[in-house]
């Protein structure tokens, strides 16, 4: 009997050594707005990025309208050049700003800093991302959208020096840019899944930005 309890003892332990061991919610590197806006006082105009679905958009309708379309049940409707298509060229009608996201671009607007959005979404030939993109968030003079999978590259092409994202992969890439990056959080209801343990790589993360 003890034998089989230490079994299963260790065989317990080597499931939790196995487990990703996120940070606790306590030992997230919290931010808000407004220390952002506090830590940028005395900085001169600069250059920021943003990642456009769940970090701007919350595009998740569309997403899941192409799903239902092209591939009921997988996520083959992503290698589909017609739902991105679809996508790109307006079905973010659909798609919900973002609260936190209005309230960072007014802060950068206000400062005077230049704005970029990059996303990983699949380029097509044409797209009104970008006209969506300016009207949604009062932007003038917008820069178009940045369609590509180096967002490393992009962030250092554009001399950025914050990037904010939802993804593992955008925080990523602010790492190996040397620049800044700031996690904003999925909506709960986001159909890009698994979400990511937030923190994880050391990043801030910014307080209450699911909405
Ligand atoms: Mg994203």
């Amino acid at each position: 009997m003890s034998r089989k309890l230490s079994l299963i003892f260790i065989c317990i332990s080597l499931i939790c050594v196995g487990c990703p061991s996120g940070p606790k919610k306590d030992e997230i590197r919290w931010v808000t707005v407004e220390e952002i806006a506090r830590s940028l006082e005395n900085q001169p105009p600069m250059k920021v990025g943003f990642d456009v679905d769940d970090t701007v958009l919350f595009s998740a309708p569309g997403y899941y309208y192409g799903q239902q379309k092209y591939s009921p049940g997988s996520n083959e409707y992503l290698e589909k050049e017609e739902f991105w298509n679809e996508l790109n060229n307006g079905l973010d009608k659909f798609s919900l700003p973002k609260e936190c996201a209005r309230t960072l671009i007014a802060l950068h607007k206000s400062r005077g800093d230049t704005i970029y959005f990059i996303t990983a979404r699949q380029k097509t030939e044409t797209e009104t991302v970008t006209d969506l993109l300016a009207k949604t968030f009062n932007l003038d003079n917008i820069n178009d959208v940045i369609f590509t999978d180096l967002k490393a590259q992009a962030i250092l092409n554009h001399d950025i020096q914050i990037y904010y994202g939802d993804s593992d992969a955008d925080m990523k890439a602010a790492v190996e840019a040397g620049i800044l990056g700031i996690r904003i959080m999925r909506a709960g209801n986001s159909t890009k899944r698994p979400f990511p343990e937030y923190g994880s790589l050391g990043e801030e993360v910014l307080k209450g930005s699911e909405f």
